[in-house]
């Protein structure tokens, strides 16, 4: 006998816009089988019904996370020592911190370390002969924090195969520093890390699976019931098979969207036959393929994001992985076989390449037939915004980031991109009121920062553009609650300009969840509580809509179902 469920004296949001709020819901066979008013629910019939009477508890559907990198966290993140040297505030304490750690560790046969944020080198250069004179041979690669960029010693750039004639991947975005005579300095920016990358992410399998569920157990702790995977970069295929394998035994938690990834130019050329491979050979119950994703430029503070005009403190005006041309082509191909496409565009140069580009597929292929989604928008160009709605253009924002926490002071903003674009950064509200369709994620790469993966932390700090929690002076903080105590929270942080972007709850959940849905094709399933969709909901310990939005961060679901099963909480 099917099991049905009557969830009933709810305060339900249920984020159809038909019917946005509903008081009982009924669930039968995992689906939702009637979502109305208390005196909508029908006989209780038989000894099989369970009745949940929620105490007029808040109730919202699953949320989706529509831009994660799962396994990549795995990967960079190991719990061991591998971010030894976290956290410095100068050159002189990089190299002394990498110094003790090499003399701590002597056997090691590389070195690879985390130092925080970039602004830590006080735009001192950091050369391969100064780490040379600590480790030569084997190799060292340190990292910054945002993981755009890396610095080798001479033996990691050997390792590298790397020398003076080598031609940079795509300009401006992903290169070889050199120096003012030509010559090579050992950092390297962007896609150029990967073939590093792929050596410091050396998790066994059995690491890997830990590491997976560990992600997608916090993630079911808050709600979360679907996730985007916006890339691996490495050991993609060897994480899909994973998942696939997991998924076979009944082991995957959540549901999974992947993707096929493209991190250099010639990737583009391959990248429709790779996902099809991907789909025949790993699709799964819970794991699917439908897009293809590409890192179209990097990020504003080592000025690899693509701007329109150039850097106030630099020539540059940063770069992308394609040029236009070779970026129409893949969107005509991608449309023709109506395959989805999301993008990293962080610069207004990039979206405005993106944009230009669909214009372009629509006019000239006989209408946009796929989703195209843009992600992190931290700049965009007032024209740019409104062409989001009038192409059905997925806008893909980072709530957590709109505190400005990764950010610098306005000062130093202003140094980097000018006095007009740097109070313009994150314009989330000006996009929902545009009549875009905008979903939001949690975009971590790191296993440390797990409180960084709550869509909650999101939605309070989206909501307030203030964030206290976590980095606060520097520092990485592995629980929100220690930072919490000595800087109170967000209420005591500045807000992070404009202040007039700051976003509704209502319009955060929405993002969270029928937005979402919609990015990934999945709104006839999932995304909201209507009858006929999957029964994914969570039942929450306050109400998110009427709360000190200071405390939004630290809610939890009560219950969390996801189609219909109980899956943390009790019922
Ligand atoms: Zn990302």
């Amino acid at each position: 006998m099917t099991e049905r469920i009557i969830l009933k004296n709810g305060k339900i949001f249920t984020a159809d816009e038909k019917n946005p709020w509903a008081e009982m819901a009924v669930i039968c066979g995992g689906i939702f089988e009637k979502v109305g008013k208390n005196s909508e629910a029908g006989p209780q019939i038989d000894a099989g019904t369970k009745v949940i009477d929620l105490q007029d508890r808040t109730v919202l559907p699953g949320f989706i996370d529509s831009h994660t990198h799962i396994g990549l966290s795995v990967m960079m993140g190991g719990e061991d020592d591998s971010m030894p040297i976290w956290d410095c505030k100068s050159k002189a304490e990089i190299l002394s911190k990498l110094r003790q750690h090499v003399k701590n560790h002597p056997f090691r046969l590389y070195y690879a370390a985390f130092f925080g944020q970039v602004e830590a080198l006080c735009g001192e250069m950091l050369a391969r002969e100064d780490l040379d004179k600590i480790v030569k041979r084997r190799p060292v690669i340190l990292m910054e924090q945002e993981c755009h960029s890396a610095w080798l010693n001479s033996g990691a750039m050997k390792f590298m195969k790397l020398h003076e004639d080598i031609e940079d991947i795509a300009p401006g975005y992903s290169y070889y520093e050199r120096d003012a005579k030509g010559r090579l300095t050992g950092c390297i920016k962007e896609m150029t890390m990967l073939p590093l990358l792929s050596m410091a992410g050396g998790v066994s399998r059995k690491e890997m699976k830990a590491g997976i569920l560990k992600i997608a157990d916090y993630l079911l702790d808050h709600g979360v019931t679907t996730v985007y995977d916006a890339g691996n970069y490495f050991r993609e295929e060897e994480t899909y098979r994973l998942l696939a394998d997991m998924d076979l035994r009944g082991e995957l938690p959540i549901r999974w969207e992947a993707a096929y990834i493209i991190t250099t130019p010639d990737k583009a050329d391959t990248a429709i036959d790779e996902l099809k491979r991907y789909k025949s050979l790993y699709e799964t119950k819970h794991l699917k393929f439908n897009t293809v994703k590409i890192m179209f430029d990097g990020t504003h503070r080592i000025h690899t994001a693509k701007l329109v005009t150039p850097y106030h403190d630099a020539e540059t005006t940063g770069g992308t992985m394609l040029s236009e041309e070779k970026l129409y082509q893949l969107l005509a191909k991608l449309n023709a076989e109506g395959i989805d496409f999301h993008a990293h565009t962080v610069g207004e140069g990039a979206s405005k390449m993106l944009l230009d580009c669909a214009e372009r597929v629509k006019r000239e292929c006989g209408g946009l037939k796929i989703h195209i989604t843009l992600a992190h928008l931290e700049t965009q160009r007032d024209e740019d915004i409104p062409r989001f709605a009038e192409m059905g253009i997925f806008a893909n924002f980072t709530p957590h980031w709109h505190g400005g926490i990764d950010y610098g002071t306005a000062a130093e903003n202003a140094r980097l991109l000018g006095e007009e674009r740097a109070n313009k950064l994150f314009r989330a509200k000006t996009m929902v009121d545009s009549g875009a369709t905008v979903t939001f994620s949690s975009d971590e790469v790191t296993l440390q920062l797990l409180d960084r993966w709550n869509p909650f932390l999101g939605i309070e700090i989206g909501h307030t553009r203030q964030d206290g929690y976590a980095r606060q002076d520097g520092h990485a903080c592995q629980d929100v609650h220690v930072c919490r105590e000595t800087a109170e929270g967000g209420k005591g942080a500045a807000v992070f300009p404009p202040e007039e972007e700051r976003l509704a709850v209502e319009d955060l959940i929405r993002g969270y969840t029928i937005n979402g849905a919609k990015q990934l094709r999945l709104d006839d399933q999932i995304g909201s509580i209507e009858a006929g969709k999957r029964a994914d909901l969570m039942v929450l310990d306050r109400d998110i809509f009427t709360v000190s939005p200071y405390e939004i961060h630290e809610m939890k679901p009560e219950l969390v179902m996801v189609e219909g099963r109980v899956v943390r909480g009790k019922a």
